[in-house]
């Protein structure tokens, strides 16, 4: 059983879609594949859904025109008369329902997380139609499912939260039998059900955390994470010209990639892989037939394998005053940090043994606001709040190298030699990823000289030497 997920770019055209069905018929059966929605489609979703909210009446019906033309030019590559009629009114009566759902959203005069979901929903609904639709046109008996009613999630719309036990069941029960009746399960990314069966999602990007799930559920022997990228590579393509692919990466590796901002993958995706040894693989629907990345438990290699950055953090720095006083200041920052659902990216004691560092997720009303709080919850304390707003961090991923003294102060040196300020840096506990704060705005500048760094030297052993970003090199030389 293999699980192929497609996301957005790939299932984003008539010809995306038809490319991707292609890829699928080529693996041998059972196969189940994951599709998000076409490429753009959640976010003009999510905006009629907000204009609903505004009574924007005129824009509400703009976007749903566009989502409908999407969806109708997508729905071009079934290449089968009867197929497309019945896509085209499965398509109708979701975008009936969208309707009715913006209607409530209306009516009410706010977005509910919970309405909000099952608006977005329909991006993904549509194009798990029009996916098995494009399969059975093709030759291959396939059918569509809502996840809503298979990945079993609690009730934090918005970003919820899979409960694994009932998802196996609902997997067997639902999936399973139709697998067995060697059909092509073609089910909805990012959707999930809450136990009052309401739809909830896994979050932006979740796609990817839908296929290891299900994967996970009905033990598959590969998850396969088709995109736009041949693989995961040394830095994101967009930022740094000459990132190459890693051909393999290690559990641990790929999801310090993913929680330090690497897209590639959603930050949870690696999880349920781990939990059952299934190997993941990310490939690239554009290049089906390069190897890709192979995600298993075993690193290769004790080397820097990617740098990477995220961005939209706050860095929160505590000093206690008295050392006796750390841990309860500890637990007063959590307390506030889990009370308002803001998440903590990583958290560090700095050489001064009384002062905390945590690098948090951007929360609104920003540090004002968060500064006020934290100073009334631990005023007893008598601590010091500062609070830095547009703060990224750039992490260099390697199993192994990020135990070595000598990576973690040429890290920091590269850093410092460039001016660019390292406002904390911390070696991950699991000594795979170096990790620093940085300004946002020289976030792209760090990536780039610590891909000079530890990534270009390696490439001269691999295969000759590639174009540099000459601009670059130049410049941080200059600077040291
Ligand atoms: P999909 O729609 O297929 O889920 P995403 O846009 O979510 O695709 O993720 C793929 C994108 O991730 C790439 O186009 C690339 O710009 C970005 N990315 C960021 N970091 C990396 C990296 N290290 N390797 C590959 N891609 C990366
Ligand atoms: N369509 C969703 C999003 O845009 C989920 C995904 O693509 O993985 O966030
Ligand atoms: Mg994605």
């Amino acid at each position: 059983m293999i699980v192929l997920k497609f996301g957005g770019t790939s299932v984003g055209s008539a010809a995306r879609l038809g490319e991707a069905a292609t890829i699928v018929a080529a693996q041998p059966q059972p196969r189940l594949v994951v599709v998000s929605a076409a490429g753009g489609v959640t976010n003009l979703l999510l905006e009629a859904a907000r204009a609903a909210a505004h009574h924007e009446t005129a824009r509400v019906a703009e976007l749903v025109a566009a989502i409908r033309d999407r969806h109708a030019g997508v729905g071009t590559a079934v290449a089968d008369e009867d197929e497309r009629v019945l896509a085209n009114s499965q398509l109708d009566e979701l975008h009936t329902a969208l309707d009715a759902a913006l209607a409530d959203v209306a009516a009410a005069g706010t977005l509910s997380n919970r309405d909000s979901d099952r608006i977005v929903a329909t991006g993904e609904k549509a194009l798990s139609v029009l996916m098995a639709a494009t399969l059975r046109a093709n030759g291959a008996p396939a059918v569509h499912l809502f996840a809503d009613s298979v990945i079993a999630t609690d009730d934090r719309f918005g970003a919820a939260r899979p409960d694994r036990v009932r998802t196996r069941a609902q997997a067997e029960a639902v999936v399973r039998p139709l697998l067995d009746a060697g059909q092509t399960v073609v089910l909805t990314g990012f959707i999930g059900g809450a136990p009052d069966a309401a739809t909830t999602t896994l979050g932006r990007g979740g796609s990817d955390y839908s296929a290891t799930l299900i994967g996970a559920a009905v033990d598959a022997v590969e998850v396969q994470i088709w995109t736009d990228v041949p693989g995961v590579l040394s830095a994101d393509p967009r930022q740094v010209d000459d990132a190459r692919v890693v051909p393999q990466i290690s559990y641990d590796e790929a999801q310090e990639l993913a929680h330090f901002g690497a897209k590639v993958l959603h930050p949870r995706t690696i999880r349920p892989a781990v939990a059952r040894g299934i190997p993941v693989r990310i490939l690239s629907t554009f290049a089906p037939d390069e190897a890709g990345t192979l995600v298993t438990r075993e690193a290769a290699g004790d080397q820097v394998k990617a740098v990477t950055a995220l961005r939209g953090l706050i860095l929160l720095t505590i000093d206690v005053p008295e050392l006796e006083d750390l841990a309860a200041a500890a637990a007063q920052v959590f307390r506030v940090l889990h009370e308002d659902g803001i998440e903590v990216v990583s958290v560090a004691q700095a050489s001064s043994r009384r002062r905390m560092t945590y690098l948090i997720d951007a929360v609104s009303g920003g540090c004002p606001r968060l500064q006020e709080r934290l100073a009334a919850e631990l005023r007893e304390l008598d601590v010091d709040v500062t609070c830095t707003e547009d703060v990224a961090v750039v992490a260099a991923v390697g199993q192994g190298a990020a135990a070595q003294p000598a990576a973690l102060a040429q890290f920091l040196a590269v850093l410092s030699r460039s001016a660019i300020p390292v406002l904390a840096a911390s070696q991950q506990t699991s000594n795979v990823a170096l990790v620093a704060a940085v300004p946002a705005a020289l976030a792209e500048r760090a990536v780039a000289l610590l891909h000079e760094t530890f990534i270009r030297p390696q490439f001269a052993s691999a295969r000759g030497r590639r174009p540099r970003r000459s601009d670059l090199l130049a410049e941080s030389m200059r600077v040291g």
